[in-house]
């Protein structure tokens, strides 16, 4: 029996503020995100997918341990991918397959936030990389992600109203544009050329 366990936050609660504030954060990580793993392991206790690991549970399972498994693996990239000193820019390899894919770092930002901002009800925009190397802009709805696709996350914008609603209410492409001045893109890179979880 595998019970899964939701990773400390990689900084202080109140260490995206302004971005995200200490009480956003708070109701994100403490609430939603740990409700995804209390629920996954009260799913999976005593049944065959008690053996899976997270990776394998998104590949393998539909409907409410997909789901929540989802979710729990998305939070722990999510919470990794974001930077608490704004202003990092993207580089090196993951800088020049942007670029050999969207024309432009500019382009691919304005097409990833459009995905962003235009997701009707809850979802993720992600930029998904194949086996085969090829980038691409995903938007897709409620918990699913590329693993579910046989892709990589590279990066992963969450755009459920829970993770922004207390700081931005109903100003979604806010949210979306500063989230590209705390995008920490050593980690991104990193998982870019070979996946960190
Ligand atoms: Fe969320």
């Amino acid at each position: 029996m595998m019970k899964h366990e939701q990773p400390a936050l990689p900084y202080a609660m109140n260490a995206l503020s302004p971005f995200l504030s200490e009480e956003q954060l708070f109701y994100h990580y403490s609430k939603h995100h740990a409700a995804y793993f209390a629920n996954l392991n009260r799913l999976i206790e005593g049944k065959k997918e008690g053996a899976l690991t997270m990776r394998e549970l998104i590949q393998t399972t539909h409907g409410p341990i997909f789901n929540n498994a989802a979710q729990a693996w998305n939070h722990n990239f999510f919470w990794l991918l974001l930077a608490p000193k704004p202003g990092q820019q993207v580089k090196g390899h993951l800088k020049k397959s942007i670029e050999q894919h969207f024309g432009s770092f500019e382009a691919f930002k304005t097409a990833f936030s459009d995905s962003a901002n235009t997701i009707f009800g809850s979802g993720w925009a992600w930029l998904a990389k194949s086996h085969d190397g090829k980038l691409e802009i995903l938007a897709l709805p409620n918990g699913e992600n590329p693993i579910k696709y046989g892709k990589e996350a590279v990066l992963g914008l969450d755009v459920w109203e829970h993770s922004y609603y207390i700081d931005y209410r109903n100003r979604r492409a806010d949210y979306t544009q500063k989230f590209f001045e705390h995008i920490n893109w050593d980690f991104a890179e990193d998982h870019f050329i070979k996946p960190q979880l």
